[in-house]
């Protein structure tokens, strides 16, 4: 964030420093005439105005730039983006706050600039200006007349001094000319003095070093505002000939201005002519620092002269100036205005744009950084706040998912129950708290409607049972109100016959945990179970207990009966004997005979009655004695003779079993019950096989076992098989097991069932051996088959 704006502001800095710097240099080309920014050739001329046009153009970019962000401004506007006119007002703000103290600031620098330019060309510095000038001249002057009557003194004293004329001197000419020279000495004033005759130098004093030429100094000359003095010419020079002397009789002779700059020394030269014939040459010093003054002063002239020429020109170009300044300034306050509405309003168009993404569902998204201070620490709270937001959303979602989840689970399992609701064969039944049918199974509407597709669901108990019946399961709601559930049985008249049914209602409640003081009824479900077969078998099972039981109580007299009938009727025949020996006639032995026949036929009467009995109660006692298990299986598969032979039927039998204690019939009804379940299971298998197998166990027991390659028993089968009614088949009865374990278990033997190895299920039955006699061993017996390994 930091460097973000750093940068930004980096930018501002450096763009109002080059605009600042541009208008220094575009004021300072044009405006000032600085001595480095003179072109004096072609090339620099170029450079200069290239430099200009440069300085021009950035000044116009930054303008551009500038008009481009409020032309952006009325744009937004216009299209009513977000931040816009809190920038507008920020803008016109900045306008009208910077607009007074700019037209104050302009107004001002209109009039003091007027007021300094009247100044500079006001009457008093006019006045000192050319009174300065004039003193200098007149010292100029002074110093002139001086060295006149310097050397007019020279030439009065050697007046009466003869001078040879085209002759040579004599030395003591020299010697007078120069004691004059002498006296003068000081009042020359460090200045020289030279003698001509005949234009040849006779004597001189403190002749200066003229080697390096004689400069002529024309600071004196007059300026005016007519003239265009701007750029002075240099000063002549004259040049070393000859010897010094004639260099100095030259410059003395030419000059309107007898003044001279000589090896660094400003002279004043005058001259005077001698009466004998010659010229005297005087040259006297003007104090130092007059000639540098009075040159400073006639530049400064000419430069004033120069801007009293172009003074309206530079009013003209100062207001250009200020106005530029001022519009400059408008623009920086504009430009200032917009960057820092542009702080303000970029954070809160970030956080709009924020918002509008989160609400459509962008959670991820983040303002960016950029804003400082206040606005910083909004946007970092709105940023944490997203991630506050996003957080929540992937815990709902995440919620959302698991409650899902759970429902299709809810839904499974609500499927699983309607579907063994459905299943069931009893008719199941929710009401609601009012008595309507919300949910009815099919073993209901079968029950009231066979076959039929009546809907049951809105209904009341009362609109779809025999009023009787309705008013019965109504009684025991009530009671279920009291107890949780209650049951009853009753009787009803349905299409198919009388129904024999047990109603049984439970109490569906809210809360119904015991810390829940309240209970809020849901409603009831009621089950209505068909018991009109199971009653049919318990009736009939309930008879053929009568039957075995009269069966028995009638079988026990039955035998005494017969056997004194047996006996009356021998008696009898020994009776009749001894009457006939002893010829007596007697009706009685012959009534006797026929009543003991009467009862004899009668008993056989009685007893075929009692064997019908115990047919009917199909149990017959078991009655073990011993025989061989070998052919007994046998003789069990014999019975399925032709009925096996789509399976591979292997038959181990151990040979030289001992004798078991068995009923074979029993015993052969109980295998032919295993070996049936053994082929039935096979049905769909692919590899069918039928393993018998018999062997004596160590412990002394036979043991038989039956294993077939079937789909096999489950655990909870296992514990379940062999009790009545148990079956997994459609139209299985569930007895054929429990038959065949009530048959091994009257044999006092043992049955379990096990898992098969490959697939499949074993049964395996284990038989008490016949107690050993004479008869039964089986190394004597002779009706013991030989080892039998036979494959089917
Ligand atoms: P039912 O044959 O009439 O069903 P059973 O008492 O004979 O009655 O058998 C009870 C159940 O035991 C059968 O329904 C069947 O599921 C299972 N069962 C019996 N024998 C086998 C076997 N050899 N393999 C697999 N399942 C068996």
């Amino acid at each position: 964030m930091g460097i973000r704006l750093r940068g930004r502001l980096g930018v501002i800095v450096t763009l109002g420093v080059c605009a600042l710097m541009l208008f220094l240099a575009l004021g300072t080309l044009n405006a000032f005439n600085l001595p480095f920014l003179n072109p004096a050739s072609p090339t620099q001329t170029l450079v200069f105005i290239t430099l200009s046009v440069l300085a021009f153009l950035l000044f116009v970019a930054v303008l551009v730039l500038l008009v481009r962000n409020v032309l952006k401004l009325y744009a937004d506007q216009r299209s009513r983006i977000l931040g816009t006119r809190l920038r507008t007002r920020m803008l016109w703000g900045a306008v009208l706050v910077s607009l007074a103290p700019l037209v104050f600031m302009v107004a001002f620098s209109y009039l003091l600039m007027n007021r300094a330019i009247d100044r500079w060309f006001s009457q008093p510095v006019t006045q000192m200006r050319d009174d300065s000038t004039r003193l200098a001249e007149e010292l100029f002057h002074y110093t002139a007349a001086n060295a006149r009557s310097e050397s007019d003194s020279i030439a009065l004293e050697l007046s009466d001094v003869p001078m040879p004329a085209g002759a040579p001197a004599r030395p003591q000419q020299f010697e007078r000319v120069r004691s004059v020279l002498t006296r003068h000495e000081l009042t020359l004033q460090g200045g020289f003095a030279i003698i001509f005759h005949d234009d040849r130098p006779l004597a001189s004093i403190r002749v200066p070093d003229v080697r390096g030429g004689i400069v002529h100094i024309r600071a004196l000359t007059p300026l005016s505002p007519a003239t265009d003095d701007s750029a002075p010419a240099p000063e002549p020079t004259i040049p070393f000939h000859g010897t010094p002397e004639q260099t100095l009789l030259d410059a003395a002779r030419r000059a309107d201005d007898p003044f001279y700059t000589i090896g660094g020394t400003d002279f004043t030269l005058a001259t005077a002519g001698l009466k004998q014939g010659g010229i005297v040459v005087v040259g006297l010093p003007i104090p130092s620092g007059i000639t540098a003054t009075t040159r400073e002063m006639r530049t400064a002239s000419s430069n004033y002269w120069t801007t009293f020429r172009e003074r309206r020109a530079i009013r003209s170009l100062f207001l250009m100036m200020l106005l530029l300044i001022t519009g400059l300034a408008l623009f920086a306050c504009c430009w200032l205005a917009l960057n820092l509405a542009k702080q303000v309003t970029k954070p809160v168009e970030s956080l709009a744009d924020a918002m509008e993404a989160i609400a459509s569902g962008d959670y991820a998204h983040r303002v960016p950084a950029s804003a400082t201070d206040e606005l910083g620490e909004l946007t970092a709270s709105f940023n944490a706040m997203a991630s506050d937001l996003e957080t929540a959303h992937h815990l709902a979602e995440h919620s959302t998912a698991q409650l899902s989840g759970l429902n299709a689970k809810l839904e499974q399992r609500r499927n699983e129950l309607e579907t063994i609701v459905d299943t069931i064969p009893n008719g199941v039944v929710t009401l609601s708290a009012g008595g309507r049918i919300l949910v009815a199974n099919r073993a209901f509407s079968e029950m009231l409607d066979p076959g039929g597709q009546k809907h049951f669901v809105g209904l009341t108990l009362a609109q779809v049972l025999p009023a009787e019946i309705a008013e019965t399961i109504d009684r025991i709601m009530r009671r279920a109100h009291r107890m949780g559930s209650a049951s009853a049985a009753m009787e009803m008249q349905s299409a198919t016959g009388m129904l024999h049914l047990s109603a049984t209602v439970a109490l569906l409640e809210q809360g119904a945990s015991a810390s829940q003081a309240t209970h809020e009824e849901l409603g009831y479900v009621l089950v209505l179970e068909d018991a009109t077969e199971l009653l049919r078998a318990q009736k009939q099972s309930a008879w053929k207990e009568v039957a075995r039981r009269v069966a028995h109580e009638i079988k026990n007299p039955l035998t005494p009966i017969s056997l004194n009938a047996e006996l009356i009727q021998r008696h009898v025949g020994r009776l009749n004997t001894l009457l006939s020996e002893h010829q007596v006639e007697s009706p009685s032995p012959a009534v006797i005979q026929r009543g003991s026949e009467i009862i004899s036929s009668s008993v056989q009467t009685m007893r075929s009655l009692v064997d019908q009995f115990s047919a009917l109660a199909e149990f017959p006692t078991a009655r073990p004695k011993p025989a061989d298990l070998n052919n007994i299986v046998e003789n069990s598969l014999a019975l399925f003779a032709g009925r096996l032979s789509h399976i591979r039927v292997r038959l181990t039998l151990a040979p030289h079993l001992p004798l078991i204690m068995a009923d074979p019939e029993a015993l052969k009804r109980a295998l032919s019950n295993l070996i049936d379940n053994a082929a039935e299971a096979m049905q769909d298998s692919l590899l069918r096989e039928l393993e018998i197998s018999s062997r004596h166990l160590d412990s002394g027991m036979i043991e038989l076992s039956i294993a077939d390659t079937g789909p096999g028993l489950t655990d909870d089968m296992r514990e379940r098989l062999f009790l009545p009614y148990f079956s997994t088949k459609e139209r299985g009865t569930g007895l054929g097991l429990s038959i065949a374990a009530k048959i091994i278990q009257e044999h006092q033997g043992t049955i379990r069932a096990e898992k098969n190895v490959p697939a499949g299920a074993r049964f395996i039955l284990e038989l008490k051996p016949a107690p050993p006699t004479e008869d039964n061993d089986p190394s004597t017996a002779s009706n013991i088959p030989e080892p039998a390994h036979q494959i089917h």
